[in-house]
């Protein structure tokens, strides 16, 4: 007996899960729901700009669980010698990889393979199944449905006048066309965050000729640390029920440290195989603590840029090309034909003005669903098919991945994927984490 299963969104999760459900079984149909041209890109992989790179080494890039060596085979065979193992390759070119495993997927199925080029809108729970109404006017039936719909836009940024929100010089996020062309080459730019985003948003402008002043600020004003070649830690979790405590453990790890070798990275790294069982082991009330204190400082350490980017970014500070100031924007307001970002300095009462030719919002994506424009995301919300998490930052899901409803009860028909699953899980946004997510959602689909 045939089986369908829809999924919403067609970046890296949908087209990997959907892959390996064709895979799995004669018995899968799979319908991808994505206004995307090309599967696979999704938020991440779809910039064209070169110094866009992965910020994971190639060698922890395989989109499969079951071989690991798979992008770095694929990198030898599709992209020369110009890149190894330890190569952090253009993004691009791994959107091409994640794409080139849905288009096999495809040839060597076509019958069970649809790509529905449209925004799904409504989803509602039918006895035949799950139906989901597509912008095209398409009604999409299923009988499993699997979220994929990955990283929201950045919350709206607090403390804007509407003109200025409404105005042409600001943009709402990285990603939004135009946000990376910039009107004239000398204009400044403020950047409201300094990670990664940033960091994209920085390299983007001077690919696209801006040679003006960049001024990033967010509350810290950190930037995120660099790529090293550190050695290799075991895995090994932290013992601790504390936010406070497992920060401090990490720190008497680090400081134990034998002089003769490694550093903290190492130690960073080998929490990631555990680092999900911590975060749920913590109460409610500490993981608050966690994501209101440390995760800032967390992130810079665990998400952090290539040595090249890292050693560009240190260039343009030296230079005072780019600035970062660590504060609290003030009213943001239209001044004649600037925007005015007023920046309260961090443990000062120090307020320094600044005129801008362009605001963009590079902070990081908005975790309360209830917020999020996405229709469909508010259509599983009004139907009581999704509940936000207890946290009130992600979805409320199962230990298997199912959403949980509005009563409580772990649905047998739709399922959650990637960043999607932020709140009941830290770590859920790369690549190591949606390949197994990938690997056992596809396995239990497939097999009833
Ligand atoms: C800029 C950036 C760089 C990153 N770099 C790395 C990296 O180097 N290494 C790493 O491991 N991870 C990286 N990540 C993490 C990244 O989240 C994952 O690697 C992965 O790309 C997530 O894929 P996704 O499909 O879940 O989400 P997304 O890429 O966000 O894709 C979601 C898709 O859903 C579609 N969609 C949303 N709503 C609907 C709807 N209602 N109807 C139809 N379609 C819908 C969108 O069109 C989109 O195509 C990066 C993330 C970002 C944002």
């Amino acid at each position: 007996m045939t089986r369908t299963v829809a999924i919403v969104g067609g970046g890296a999760s949908g087209t990997l899960v959907a892959s390996l459900l064709v895979r799995a079984s004669e018995a899968m149909h799979v319908v991808i729901i994505d206004p995307c041209e090309r599967l696979g890109r999704g938020v991440a992989y779809a910039t064209g700009i070169p110094r866009h790179t992965l910020n994971v080494p190639a060698a922890k890039m395989s989109a499969l669980a079951s071989d690991r060596n798979h992008f770095v085979r694929w990198l030898a065979a599709n992209a020369g010698d110009a890149y190894g193992p330890s190569s952090f390759v253009p993004r691009s070119l791994y959107g091409d990889y994640l794409n080139d495993i849905a288009t096999e997927t495809r040839v060597a199925a076509p019958d069970r393979w649809r790509h529905v080029r449209s925004s799904a809108l409504d989803v509602r729970l039918e006895n035949d199944g799950v139906h989901v109404t597509c912008s095209n006017g398409e009604v999409v039936r299923a009988d499993r449905l699997v979220v994929a719909t990955g990283n929201a836009s950045p919350a709206a940024w607090p403390n804007m006048s509407r003109e200025a929100r409404r105005s042409r010089r600001y943009f709402g996020s990285t990603w939004d066309p135009g946000a990376l062309m910039p009107d004239s080459p000398g204009e400044s730019v403020v950047l409201l965050g300094t990670g990664l985003t940033a960091v994209d948003a920085l390299f983007g402008l001077r690919e696209n000729g801006h040679r003006g002043p960049i001024i990033m600020v967010s509350r810290r004003g950190l930037l995120p640390l660099e790529h090293a070649a550190s050695n290799a830690t075991a895995a090994t979790s932290l013992e601790a029920d504390t936010a406070s405590g497992l920060l401090s453990a990490l720190r008497d790890r680090v400081r134990e440290m034998p002089a003769s070798g490694g550093d903290w990275r190492g130690h960073v790294d080998a929490l990631r195989p555990h680092t999900n069982a911590m975060w749920k082991a913590l109460s409610l009330v500490e993981q608050r603590r966690f994501l209101r204190h440390a995760l800032p400082y967390w992130n810079v350490h665990r998400h952090r840029m290539p040595p090249e980017a890292g050693k560009a970014v240190a260039d343009a500070l030296a230079a005072g090309t780019l600035r970062v100031f660590a504060g609290r924007t003030g009213a943001i307001t239209v001044s004649g034909d600037r925007l005015r970002v007023p920046v309260k300095l961090r443990g000062s009462a120090d307020v320094v003005t600044l005129d801008a030719g362009r605001v963009i919002n590079c902070s990081g994506p908005q975790h309360d669903v209830r917020k999020l424009a996405d229709p469909f995301v508010q259509s599983l919300l009004a139907h009581g098919l999704m509940v936000p998490n207890t946290l009130g930052i992600g979805m409320s899901i199962a230990e298997n991945g199912a959403l949980v409803d509005a009563h409580g009860t772990a649905s047998t028909r739709l399922f959650a994927i990637g960043p999607a699953c932020f709140g009941p899980l830290i770590e859920t946004t790369a690549m190591p984490d949606i390949r197994e997510q990938a690997r056992d959602l596809a396995a239990l689909l497939s097999a009833g």
